[in-house]
């Protein structure tokens, strides 16, 4: 259960790789702050979604995997030892009359002087297959995240997608399965064009225009039923696992109930990444102002300004000292 007699100066709800690093440059300023994750670990989408996957466009890095990143970002962060909640969800935040706040969540009550909303795309979740097959086989024949690359280890694996994450995968998978199949119900795909150009001279077998319409047990390996789109051919694949990426549904639902000015589910921040609510600011992949891009580049450039203006504001007769010449 959290704390609810403790103020903390700043709240960051979201412990993606924003948050983490919003974090971090509180803690590089002294406030006393504290991170809220719904997810069992920190690092977020990079964590969740491809620790395994090479990222090329991160500062400093000529090349880091999402695991290598997410372990850096929480390296730094425990120098200042914030407080973090994990598995647990903000479900509401409640201004008070001294412009403080209450945040509701999962495990009970908070108080906070000021808010950091870095949720990403909110609590995510994969779709699913559209097709019945039995719930135990998922993570034993039926993947939706390719996070140990081990277990595909000499596999026979058919990645089912067409977009840039299922290319990603597929080429993640090629190093250390037996055979990969991509499994797509278009012929074009829609990832970048560097990611299908590595596809086309890979030894990636592509399957298009097909869609798995059944699924059966056959010899402890899974037959997929694939159907050819606009047509009444089939055939079948036998593999030894199957990853979906059919993308993700994102749940910013919860963001209606936060009394926050929003454009297309996005939060609408000025310059200062402040919110229309005092003292709430936004960061990351949630915000929308114009020329936002979604990248992890972008919301750490973000973090320093949201955590620099928030504290001027809560105190305003402190020095914002801007260059990090000591960390303690
Ligand atoms: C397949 C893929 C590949 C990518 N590759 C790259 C790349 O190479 N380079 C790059 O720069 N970017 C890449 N991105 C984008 C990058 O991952 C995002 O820009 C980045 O993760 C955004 O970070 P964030 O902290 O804003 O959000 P997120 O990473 O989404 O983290 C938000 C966190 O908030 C938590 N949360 C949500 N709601 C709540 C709540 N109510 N209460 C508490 N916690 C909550 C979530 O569980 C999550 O952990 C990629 C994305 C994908 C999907």
């Amino acid at each position: 259960m959290l704390d609810s007699n403790h103020l903390f100066d700043i709240t960051i709800i979201g412990g993606g790789p924003v948050g983490i690093f919003a974090a971090y440059y509180a803690g590089m300023r002294k406030a006393d702050v504290q991170i809220i994750e719904s997810l069992p670990e920190l690092g977020g989408q990079v964590a969740t979604l491809y620790p395994e996957k090479q990222i090329f466009d991160v500062a400093g890095f000529t090349g880091i995997t999402g695991a290598q990143l997410t372990a850096n970002l929480i390296e730094q962060l425990n120098l200042f030892k914030p407080t973090i909640q994990l598995s647990t969800a903000v479900k509401n935040i409640q201004p008070q009359a001294d412009g403080t706040f209450i945040l509701e969540t999962t495990n009970g009550k908070t108080h906070t002087r000021g808010v950091i909303v870095a949720i990403g795309n909110g609590a995510f979740t994969p779709r699913k297959l559209a097709v019945d097959y039995n719930p135990n086989w998922d993570n034993h024949y039926v993947h939706y995240f390719a996070k140990q690359m081990d277990q595909f280890k000499d596999q026979v694996v058919a990645v089912a997608g067409g977009g840039d994450s299922a290319i990603e995968w597929a080429l993640m998978l090629e190093k250390v399965a037996k055979q990969v199949y991509l499994v797509h119900r278009r012929d074009q795909f829609r990832g970048l064009e560097s990611s299908v150009d590595a596809l086309k001279t890979s030894s990636i077998k592509i399957k298009t225009p097909f869609l798995i319409d059944a699924l059966t047990e056959t010899e402890q390996q899974l037959t997929l039923n694939l159907k050819k789109m606009k047509s009444t051919d089939q055939e079948t694949l036998t593999v030894d696992k199957l990853l979906v990426n059919y993308g993700f549904i994102s749940d910013t639902k919860i963001l209606r109930d936060w009394n926050l000015t929003l454009d297309h589910h996005q939060v609408s921040v000025n310059q200062q990444m402040a919110t229309n609510i005092p003292n709430i600011y936004a960061i990351g992949d949630i915000v929308t102002y114009p020329g936002k891009v979604k990248l992890i580049a972008s919301g750490f450039g973000e973090a320093p300004i949201a955590v620099t203006e928030l504290l001027t504001s809560l105190f305003p007769e402190k020095r914002q000292p801007l260059h990090s010449t000591s960390i303690m």
